[in-house]
This record gives C-alpha cells, sequence and structure tokens, in this order.
C-alpha cells in the first residue's frame, strides 16, 4: 500500500514526551465530571438517566456522566442512519477517505489528550494508552488508502460487444459494539471501517469506557463527516444491545468483545424478522486463550521476557494476552524460574504515576479474576501473586500457576486478567497439541531456534496470529492484520487488506454494445 508506514510509539524516557502526558492529563481534567450527550444527527441529546464513569485506578475519580440511550433513541438514531444512508453511500471514495486521513491528523494532534484519557478511563499504563492511541491512527491512515483501492472495483473479464465491471457498494445501516480494552483504537477502528465503506452506523461503545468514544465523535465531525453518518448511542446492553441487533432495518453488526456476547449476537441477527429484507452480517471478534509454546535450546531470558510482556502488558486484559506457557520438559523449570523472577520486579499501582501495570477494569473483572485464582490455587501450585488490593482501585498483582494441566480450567477458559499458567510437554508434537486444545484460536507464539519446528507450528499451530521468537501480543495494523479462528471469532483480519471487504457488497453490471 502506498505510503502507509504505522504511526510510531513514543519515547517516554524522554522528558518532552513526559511533559506531554502531564499536559494531557491537565486537558482531560478540565472536563472531568462533566454529563456528556448522545450525538445523532449531529444533535447533542442529554438524557436524564446516566452512567458513572470513573477512574479503574482511582475509584472516587470521575471521568464523566454519560447519557444513556433507550430504544426511544436508538430508534430515533435508525430513522436518522436510514435517511442518512440514501446520501452518504453516494459521497465520492475520495471524501470518505478524506475525513478519515483528517480525523487521523486531528487525533495525532491531540495525541496527549487521548493518551491522557486512555490512562484516566481505561487504566491504561503510558506505553499501553500510547499505543492505543497509535493503532486508532493508523487504521484510520489504513482504511483510508485501501478504501481507495476498491475505488474502481476488481478486473473482470469481458467478451466482444459486452462490457463487464464489478464494483463495491456499501451494505447499509451497521452497529458497531465496541469493547473497553481497546477503548480507543478498537471503537474508532471498526467505525472507521464501516463508514468509510459508505454504510451508516450507530456506534455503542462499552459502557466502562464512552467518554473517549464521545471526543472521537468530535473528532469525526471536525474531520468533516455529515451529520447522521455516525450516530452515537452509549447504553445499557440489555435495553439497546438486543433490541438493535434484531432490528428489521439493520445490515450488519461489527461486534469485538467477549465469546458469550459474541455467540449471542452471531445466534440473533441470523432471525429474519418481519419486514426485512436484508439477511445480517455479522463480524464478532471475540475472546481469547492464547499459548506461547518454549522449545529446548532457545534463549530462557528472552523467552521469559516474551512471557512476562505478554501475560501482564495492561494486566493480562488483551485478547491476544498470554495466559498459557507449554514449555518442553527439559526448560520448564529453569523458565518459570526466570518468568517468576522477572514477574517479581513489576511495578503495580496508579498508571498515571508510571506503574508497569495499572488496575483492573471494574469490580465484576476483580471478582472473576478472584475466582480464577482460587480455581488455580487447587488446580495447580500458586508461584508468585495472587493478591488483590481493591481498596482505592481495582488491582490485581502479577500472578503465575505451575503444575497445570494443559486441559485445567485455569489453562482452557478466558480470564481476562494477569493470570498465567504453566504446563509441561514432553515433545515439540505434543507441545502443538496441547497448545491447540483450547475452544479459541486467537494468538499464539513459538519460541524456537529450530527451523523445521518452526515450519510445523506455522502448518498446525491453528491460531489467526501466529508469533515467532517473540510474544503473542502487539499486532500492529497494515503489518499484521489481526483475527481469531475458532471461537475467537469470524478472523475479520481488522488492519488487513480484506477488512472492508466484511462491509461491502460486490455488484456486477453487465452492458451489451
Ligand atoms: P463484552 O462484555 O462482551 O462487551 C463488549 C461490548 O458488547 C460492550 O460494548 C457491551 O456493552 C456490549 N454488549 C454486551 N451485551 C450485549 C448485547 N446483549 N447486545 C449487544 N451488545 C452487548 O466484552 P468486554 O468486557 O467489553 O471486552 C473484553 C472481551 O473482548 C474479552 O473477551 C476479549 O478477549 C475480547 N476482545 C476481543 C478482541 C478481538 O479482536 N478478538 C479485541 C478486544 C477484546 P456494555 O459495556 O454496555 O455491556
Amino acid at each position: 500500500m502506498i505510503d502507509y508506514k504505522h504511526e510510531p510509539f513514543t519515547d517516554f524516557s524522554k522528558q518532552e514526551n513526559k511533559d506531554m502526558v502531564a499536559e494531557g492529563i491537565k486537558v482531560v481534567q478540565e472536563y472531568f465530571g462533566q454529563d456528556f450527550p448522545l450525538v445523532i444527527n449531529g444533535e447533542r441529546i442529554m438524557t436524564k438517566d446516566k452512567s458513572t464513569v470513573y477512574n479503574p485506578a482511582k475509584k472516587e475519580e470521575i471521568i464523566g456522566y454519560m447519557s444513556q440511550a433507550t430504544q426511544k433513541e436508538a430508534d430515533k438514531a435508525m430513522d436518522v442512519a436510514l435517511e442518512t444512508f440514501k446520501s452518504w453511500r453516494n459521497y465520492s471514495f475520495e471524501f470518505r477517505a478524506d475525513v478519515l486521513f483528517k480525523a487521523a491528523a486531528i487525533v495525532r494532534k491531540r495525541k496527549a489528550e487521548f493518551t491522557a484519557l486512555l490512562i484516566k478511563e481505561a487504566g491504561k499504563p503510558w506505553n499501553e494508552a500510547d499505543a492505543d492511541v497509535a493503532e486508532g491512527i493508523d487504521f484510520l491512515e489504513y482504511y483510508g488508502r485501501l478504501h481507495l483501492e476498491l475505488k474502481n472495483g476488481k478486473k473482470v473479464e469481458s467478451r466482444p460487444g459486452e462490457y463487464n465491471q464489478f464494483h463495491y457498494i456499501p451494505l447499509g445501516v451497521g452497529m458497531v459494539i465496541s469493547p473497553w480494552n481497546f477503548a480507543f483504537a478498537i471503537m474508532a477502528g471498526t467505525t472507521a471501517a464501516a463508514l468509510v465503506s459508505g454504510n451508516t452506523v450507530l456506534l455503542k461503545p462499552s459502557s466502562s469506557t464512552p467518554v473517549v468514544a464521545y471526543k472521537f465523535i468530535e473528532v469525526l465531525e471536525e474531520a468533516g463527516l455529515p451529520n447522521g453518518v455516525v450516530n452515537f448511542i452509549p447504553g445499557s446492553s440489555r435495553e439497546i444491545g438486543d433490541y438493535l441487533v434484531d432490528h428489521k432495518d439493520l445490515s450488519f453488526v461489527s461486534f469485538t468483545g467477549s465469546r458469550d456476547v459474541g455467540v449471542r449476537i452471531y445466534e440473533r441477527a441470523a432471525v429474519v424478522h418481519e419486514g426485512q429484507v436484508n439477511l445480517k452480517r455479522v463480524i464478532a471478534e471475540m475472546g481469547g486463550k492464547d499459548t506461547i509454546v518454549v522449545d529446548s535450546g532457545v534463549d530462557l531470558d528472552k523467552a521469559a521476557d516474551a512471557v512476562v510482556a505478554s501475560a501482564f502488558g495492561f494486566s493480562g486484559q488483551k485478547c491476544s494476552a498470554c495466559s498459557r506457557v507449554i514449555a518442553l520438559e527439559d526448560i520448564h523449570d529453569e523458565l518459570l524460574e526466570k518468568v517468576v523472577e522477572k514477574t517479581k520486579e513489576l511495578t503495580v499501582g496508579d498508571p498515571e504515576t508510571g506503574a508497569y501495570m495499572g488496575p483492573v477494569i471494574d469490580e465484576a473483572s476483580i471478582k472473576k479474576i478472584g475466582e480464577y485464582i482460587e480455581i488455580g490455587k487447587k488446580e495447580g501450585k500458586l508461584e508468585v501473586g495472587g493478591n488483590i488490593d481493591n481498596e482505592t482501585g481495582h488491582f490485581v498483582y502479577p500472578t503465575v500457576f505451575s503444575g497445570l494441566k494443559h486441559d485445567d480450567r485455569l489453562m482452557q477458559e478466558e480470564i481476562f486478567g494477569p493470570v498465567v499458567g504453566f504446563a509441561k510437554a514432553k515433545d515439540f508434537d505434543q507441545a502443538i497439541e496441547f497448545a491447540n486444545d483450547t475452544d479459541y484460536g486467537l494468538t499464539g507464539a513459538v519460541i524456537t531456534t529450530s527451523r523445521e519446528r518452526m515450519e510445523q507450528a506455522r502448518r498446525d499451530f491453528h491460531v489467526g496470529n501466529l508469533y515467532f521468537n517473540r510474544g503473542c501480543t502487539g499486532a500492529i495494523v497494515g503489518y499484521q492484520p489481526f483475527g481469531g479462528f475458532k471461537m475467537s471469532g469470524t478472523d475479520s483480519k481488522a488492519g488487513g487488506p480484506d477488512y472492508l471487504l466484511l462491509h461491502m457488497q460486490g455488484k456486477t453490471t453487465s452492458e451489451m454494445f
């Protein structure tokens, strides 16, 4: 793709960059505690019912109060989106791509503010917040370029006296449902893909992180997006989730989140309701139970670094996070020892103060992770961590369990917290067999010096994103298209060359001379 390079990460060892975050924090603190509206057709709608959005590292710090859409506002947003689609679908490819390029430029200018907001609203450590903003910028830049490449459709053959064309047109109204863990990147990327493809959008962000989504709406408006193309409807999933997914006029759902919710949406969207004329498409990117396989004869310090960074970066709250290590018997104990030592060095605390690991997102996460720690104590041996501090914020200490069987619950179910389990394999074949033995198939990594084993894993390790001699997190837009197999989802490959096509339909025209 012409001229695309990913957004560089910020070097926070430089004082000027540290100062930048401090400036960003001042900017966001200015609007803390405000009421935030829905945005439908550009109109700000303040509802009586509001959710309280708080900093998970400092529960008493209120980020804001977010208006909540009910079915009444959901209907209004749907009517607007249907009406706006009639014009938006006819805008030029250049116009739509330019909105994304301009939005990327605005976010780049406001990077300190967006980074600070993610530190506060999502509890992200600085480097993770910076990477989240950079990824959002990447999605805007990448999808804008990708959209321009689709302008003339794809070449098809014509016989004498015949002129055949094949073009891509949008689908209609799409619902974008985003998670809190990449509160900016995934929300912005899934919204941008849907809108640039000529669709109109109902955006329902996660209830934990709606303020950063509201700020993105401001960016889109400033970038020149016409009113009504993206309608911002935060709200309780109970009130508007099923209601909109079931809606007869919805053409597609772009969902990123947990397996349970994704499967529910997939099932519901398959039902055809009275008056419905489109079969709904569903993009569902869901959970993971991601494994790092460590072979004999490798640099165990490097392997341990890869495990620790993949397991505990953003407190393990990434769908790609390493939550299982399958190590060959002969190196298992030494690897475990190194991982435990490195884990003990990690700092936990308010990310604003520069701690390596911040909080987990909310009370429900604390409860769920706590339950898995108890399960881990029964199934294996607690090597380090296992403690929880839920006083001022939701903190879980980085936790390592050993002595697990690959099919124990701790090694099968998504925990979505800073917990990693170790199991042994007698040889490499068994390691790959154990790695594959989960319902999920999102990411995985293999650390090996053997080219043959690498090729074996390339063929047999059944995950959407497989990495060699590195950790299993950190996919880059346009470099490592992202999406999973099996119960990890529909393998949409966000940030990849085929992604926009999921939001469009191909139209063939044939003319006789
Ligand atoms: P979640 O609980 O499934 O929520 C995701 C989104 O779905 C939120 O906006 C949520 O709204 C909404 N939702 C919940 N119930 C709904 C319903 N019945 N109908 C429509 N929408 C509904 O997931 P999460 O806790 O935010 O995110 C963590 C999960 O996402 C993990 O499982 C992680 O692995 C996965 N994830 C996957 C990827 C990937 O690319 N594969 C990337 C990131 C995260 P409310 O917040 O209002 O409930």
